[in-house]
């Protein structure tokens, strides 16, 4: 029998692991992917890597963050923010163009992609303690441990631990995964009620052969705010000393939409907009995408509907251990700081692992 199983190989399952090997405890890790990261994820481009997952981190709100890069010593560099922002408010007209200072106020990159914290992160742990393409189908309270049942290619496994930390989207884990006994009416409300951050949403990148936009004074930002818009903010995705050029995107176009769009028209959509915004040099670029939406392991169904804003955080419901100390529920949308966010990640899993500290 295990000693602790962390389900969810995301920033968040991958740090408590990282703080229980540097305990010295034993552990396991289950992914039901066939890569870690889940929500992070950077592809090569040309010769580049870039994010289709989360790109930035602010190094002044985000202390964790900032200090996880420094351990892992990771190399970072600010968002370009330099230069003139786009903005195409009519799809008939041409974009205007807006000074704006500082539009991602603050934001630091990695060298390499976020992934890169990942790759590191995975290379300090002893490789026999993970497991992947393993997705978590039950939870079962057993008298002195917990029965977890996982699926691989059609096979069933049951694994058993004393305690299981369930470091998985709580919408996604409520909407997926059975628990015998069922849960604290309380803590499916809170799972349900929330949002599992950027889970519906998508986002592209073009590799270019040369920042011709910086070349012209341009930052590289643009806002698309018309109702046919494709990509509704656009970004410089350049490497550190600009030598690989690259846009970011994130869709405008809704869930439903995307879906119903052949990838190759939508690679046609995709350029005729960064041709309108940003002139002919923008046509022919190397597009990657990932639409987080289709993701069965990210987004439940109830994600499709995009939230008002930012939510709030860290519900109280889902930060208290379960089952008698065996059961614990982790992921950033748990966390009571940078929930969401990759900080939220780091917090909750340190969250969890003091409580486990307690658990000996
Ligand atoms: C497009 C996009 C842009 C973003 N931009 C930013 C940004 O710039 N800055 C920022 O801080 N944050 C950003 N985020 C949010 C950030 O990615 C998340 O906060 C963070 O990655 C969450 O980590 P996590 O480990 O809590 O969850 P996840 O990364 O979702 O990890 C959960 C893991 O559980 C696995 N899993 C799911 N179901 C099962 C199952 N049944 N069995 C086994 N395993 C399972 C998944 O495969 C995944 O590996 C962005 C997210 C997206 C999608």
């Amino acid at each position: 029998m295990h000693d602790t199983v962390i389900v969810g190989g995301g920033l968040c399952g991958l740090s408590l692991a990282d703080s229980l090997c540097g305990m010295g405890r034993s552990f396991a890790l289950y992914e039901a992917r066939n890569r870690l990261g889940g929500r992070i994820l950077s592809v090569q481009c040309g010769s580049i890597r870039l994010d289709l997952g989360p790109t930035w981190y602010w190094p002044d709100m985000q202390p964790r963050m900032a200090r996880l890069v420094s351990d892992l010593g990771l190399e970072s560099f600010p968002q370009h923010d330099i230069g003139t922002v786009r903005h195409l408010s009519d799809a008939e007209k041409e974009p205007v163009t807006v000074r704006l200072a500082d539009v991602h106020g603050g934001a630091r990159r990695i060298s390499g992609g976020m992934a890169a914290m990942v790759d590191a992160l995975a290379r300090r742990l002893p490789q026999e303690s993970i497991r992947m393409e393993r997705e978590l189908v039950s939870v079962c309270s057993r008298e002195t441990h917990v029965e977890l049942l996982f699926r691989s290619f059609g096979v069933n496994e049951i694994v058993r631990a004393k305690r299981a930390v369930l470091a998985i989207p709580p919408r996604l884990l409520e909407e997926k995964v059975d628990f015998a006994p069922g849960l604290d009416t309380k803590v499916r409300d809170a799972m349900r009620a929330t949002h599992t951050w950027m889970a519906g949403q998508a986002k592209a990148v073009v590799g270019y052969e040369a920042p011709f936009w910086r070349q012209a004074g341009e930052s590289g930002n643009a806002f698309v705010s018309h109702s046919q818009a494709v990509l509704g903010e656009i970004f410089d995705a350049c490497d550190a000393g600009g030598q690989h050029a690259a846009l970011g995107g994130f869709f405008a176009l809704q869930p439903g939409y995307r879906a119903s769009v052949h990838p190759e028209s939508m690679t046609m959509l995709i350029s005729s907009q960064l041709v309108q915004v940003f002139g002919l040099e923008a046509e022919c670029g190397e597009q990657r995408m990932q639409d987080w939406a289709s993701e069965p392991f990210t987004c439940s169904a109830l994600d499709l509907e995009p939230p008002e804003g930012h939510p709030e955080y860290g519900d109280a419901n889902l930060c208290l251990p379960l089952w008698g100390n065996r059961l614990f529920l982790a992921g950033s949308e748990t966390a009571g700081y940078g929930g969401g966010y990759m900080e939220g990640a780091l917090e909750a899993a340190a969250r969890v692992s003091q409580m486990l500290l307690l658990c000996a």
